[in-house]
């Protein structure tokens, strides 16, 4: 069986976290060194590496993964304005191969993006 991602020890209990959100689908909590004053990140369940690496068979849980980070900037008072990454890929700074959104807010941000 091959290892468990950082984030599915997150998502299990494993390695402590301020979840903000979860659903069937998917959670959200705080990145631990944030970029933002909202800076969350919504994972998947489902240990995905990175987007490429979805199925058509996962439309579904990418719009899951959307309508939840829409969900979390709402209720964390950034529903007017943030932004949403993900970064594919170590090229485009991927750090960790479990997929997600992160969902930043609270200052203004350049474009286009670094
Ligand atoms: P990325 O570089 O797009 O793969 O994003 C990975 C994110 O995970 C980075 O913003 C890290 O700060 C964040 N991160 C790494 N370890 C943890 C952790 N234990 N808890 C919360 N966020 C983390």
């Amino acid at each position: 069986m091959s290892e468990k991602t950082l984030f599915s020890r997150i998502i299990d209990r494993e390695i402590p976290s301020e979840i903000i959100y979860e659903d069937e689908h998917c959670i959200a909590f705080r990145d631990i060194s944030p970029q933002a004053p909202l800076h969350a990140l919504v994972v998947p369940r489902k240990p995905i590496p990175k987007v490429a690496d979805a199925a058509a068979a996962d439309a579904g849980l990418l719009g899951q993964l959307l309508l939840a980070a829409g969900k979390v900037a709402e209720q964390q008072g950034y529903a007017d304005a943030y932004r949403l990454v993900i970064n594919n890929g170590s090229g485009a700074g991927q750090t960790v191969f479990h997929l997600h959104v992160h969902v930043l807010g609270g200052r203004a941000f350049k474009w286009p993006p670094g």
